[in-house]
C-alpha cells in the first residue's frame, strides 16, 4: 500500500514538490518499506525517532527534522541534521552554529493562523529573526514552514497557506534565498500545493494510520 499511496501523491503534486513521508508513528521496518517504494525524504518529530530512522536508512535518504527542537538536543542529531523545518528560536540557531560542521537548511516556523497553542513566530516577527541570523555560517534559512489549524473549513486553511506564501514573497525581496514553502499534511496538502508548497509533509496518507 505504501507504494500505491506514495505514487498517487507524487503523480498528483508533480515533480516540483518534494514529498516527505512522515514516519513518526511507524516502525523501522515500515520506514524501510517506504524507502523500497521510492521514498527518499523522511520526516521525524522526535530525537529518538530521528536517530533510529537515520541509522536504519541508506545514505541517499534524507531525514528531515519536523518537530520542536530544543537547544540542548541539537548536539544529539547535528551530525545528521541537514533539514530543520521548525526553527523559531535563536538559542537553537546558536547551538547549530556552535556544533555544526556542515550547513543546516532551515525553515522558519510561522504561526500564520495565530492559534495560541501553536508553535511558530508571528508573521511580523520573521523579518527581525532573519536579520539576527544573517551572519550565521551554518544556519541557512531556505524557507518558511507552517501548519494549518485542524478544521474542516477550507477557507481558513486556504488563508493560512496563502498567508505564508505572501509572507515569503515579501521577504524574498530582501532575502532571496528564503524561497521554499513547507506546508501541507495528509488532510490539506492539495490546498498547500495550490498555494505554492515546495515541501509537503505526509504521514497517514502514505504510511497508513
Ligand atoms: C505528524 C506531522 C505531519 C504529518 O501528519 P499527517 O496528518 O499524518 O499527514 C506533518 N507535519 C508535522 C510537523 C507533523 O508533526
Amino acid at each position: 500500500m505504501i507504494k500505491e499511496n506514495f505514487e498517487e501523491i507524487k503523480n498528483e503534486v508533480g515533480d516540483n514538490v518534494n514529498v516527505i513521508a512522515v514516519t513518526k508513528y511507524h516502525s523501522v521496518e515500515e520506514t524501510l518499506a517506504a524507502y523500497e517504494a521510492g521514498v527518499r525524504h523522511f520526516g521525524e518529530n522526535r530525537i529518538e525517532g530521528f536517530i533510529e530512522k537515520r541509522q536504519a536508512l541508506p545514505a541517499d535518504a534524507e531525514v528531515h527534522f519536523i518537530g520542536t527542537m530544543q537547544s540542548r538536543k541539537v548536539k544529539d542529531v547535528i551530525e545528521d541534521l541537514y533539514y530543520l523545518h521548525s526553527l523559531e528560536r535563536e538559542s537553537v540557531a546558536k547551538k547549530i552554529e556552535q556544533a555544526a560542521q556542515h550547513v543546516v537548511n532551515c525553515f522558519i516556523q510561522v504561526n500564520v493562523s495565530d492559534e495560541e497553542s501553536k508553535h511558530g513566530l508571528k508573521p511580523e516577527d520573521v523579518e527581525g529573526f532573519l536579520e539576527t541570523l544573517k551572519d550565521y555560517d551554518y544556519v541557512k534559512v531556505i524557507g518558511l514552514m507552517t501548519m494549518a489549524p485542524h478544521t474542516e473549513d477550507i477557507e481558513v486553511i486556504e488563508q493560512t497557506f496563502s498567508g505564508l506564501s505572501n509572507l515569503r514573497d515579501t521577504l524574498m525581496q530582501k532575502y532571496p534565498e528564503v524561497k521554499e514553502l513547507s506546508m501541507g499534511m495528509s488532510n490539506d496538502y492539495p490546498i498547500a500545493v495550490k498555494n505554492g508548497a515546495s515541501y509537503i509533509r505526509i504521514g497517514s496518507k502514505i504510511m497508513g494510520s
